[in-house]
């Protein structure tokens, strides 16, 4: 099966109509690149810059972050990397850095709130990122954005930490293109107000889908309260993709649902041009596109939106999934 879906690899992901997708992968080690570029990603829609801080036993400085991030972006020359900011907290931890015990690891001090609290690290990364930048075509991006507050302290430290660059005699005064993730749900309901202060958006379905619907990602007692087809969750994805339809911001989806090809032409359908899986599930997803049209994905997209229940839809999708593959 694989073999089959290897000539593929060069080919645009592209509907029978004619409406062009980007497929990007998630990586988050350097060993990652490999995988990706095998697979025909069309660079990185997301890195989870996470993983490297994991595997060490102390923060790594700017200059070891600027190497690690100039190889990752030279694996794809002329390709976006969409360089994600340390997403710690909740399920994940760092060794050498001492954690408050919290009750509710995942409603309390993570990601964003974590970097914009202990500044110093926050701007170490991005003084990392910064440094790299010239290496290739890197954009930055903020997980876990609950309010215009944060963008808007965040705006100003990039922009400090730019300064501070600048004045050092480095050539990073350009700034480069910065975009959040919508996985909160206060962020779908003011997406219109972020839209307006980013450059993209991209759409974090694995915890967009939790805290939606207050069901743990990781908590197989409440798996059944965890689920991608409640209407909540889809016409949240509408809401933010129309959204950037409309404000001319690209919007890309990538959370792991969208890993399925049945999935991804939903998401077609409801106005996603753009997604980031993880690199083995590119193939399928490319094929599924390349054999079916937008309109096809959009008819699809209407019928699942009117739905009223979740079971209505999974009935409705397995319906299709047997006709179309
Ligand atoms: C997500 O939440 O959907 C996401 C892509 O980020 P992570 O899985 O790293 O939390
Ligand atoms: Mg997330």
């Amino acid at each position: 099966r694989l073999k089959e879906l290897e000539p593929l690899r060069d080919l645009p992901a592209v509907t029978s109509d004619g409406m062009r997708i980007l497929l990007r992968a998630n990586i988050g080690l350097l060993s990652d690149v490999r995988t990706a570029v095998a697979n025909g990603a069309e660079g990185v829609g997301l890195y989870r810059t996470e993983f490297p801080y994991m595997a060490r036993t102390t923060f790594p400085n700017r200059e070891e972050q600027a190497s690690l991030y100039r190889k990752i972006l030279e694996g794809f020359p002329g390709q976006p990397v969409n360089i994600r900011t340390l997403d710690i907290g909740g399920d994940k931890g760092l060794p050498y850095f001492s954690y408050p015990h919290e009750d509710n690891p995942f409603l309390g001090w993570r990601s964003i709130r974590v970097s914009l609290d202990e500044e110093e690290i926050f701007r170490e990364q991005l003084a990392g990122i910064l440094l790299a930048a010239p290496a290739g075509q890197a954009t930055i991006m903020f997980p876990l954005i609950s309010c215009l507050d944060e963008v808007r302290r965040i705006r100003s430290i990039l922009n400090s930490v730019v300064a501070e660059l600048c004045r050092q005699g480095h050539d990073v005064c350009g700034g480069l293109p910065m975009g959040i993730m919508v996985e909160v749900p206060a962020a779908v309901q003011i997406i219109d107000r972020l839209a307006a202060e980013v450059d993209y958006l991209s759409i974090g379905t694995n915890d967009l889908i939790q805290y939606l619907l207050a069901a743990d990602r990781n908590n197989a007692k409440v798996k059944q309260y965890y689920e991608p087809y409640h209407p909540a969750v889809l016409h949240a994805i509408k809401r933010v993709a129309d959204v950037g339809q409309r404000m001319g911001k690209k919007v890309s989806v990538c959370g792991e649902m969208a890993a399925d090809p049945l999935n991804a032409l939903l998401l077609v359908g409801m106005g996603v041009r753009e997604f980031s899986l993880s690199a083995p599930s590119i193939p399928l997803v490319k094929q599924a596109l390349r054999s079916h049209s937008l309109r096809l994905c959009q008819a699809m997209a209407r019928k699942v939106l009117a739905f009223d229940t979740a079971c209505d839809i999974k009935r409705y999708l397995a319906k299709r999934r047997k006709e179309l593959f």
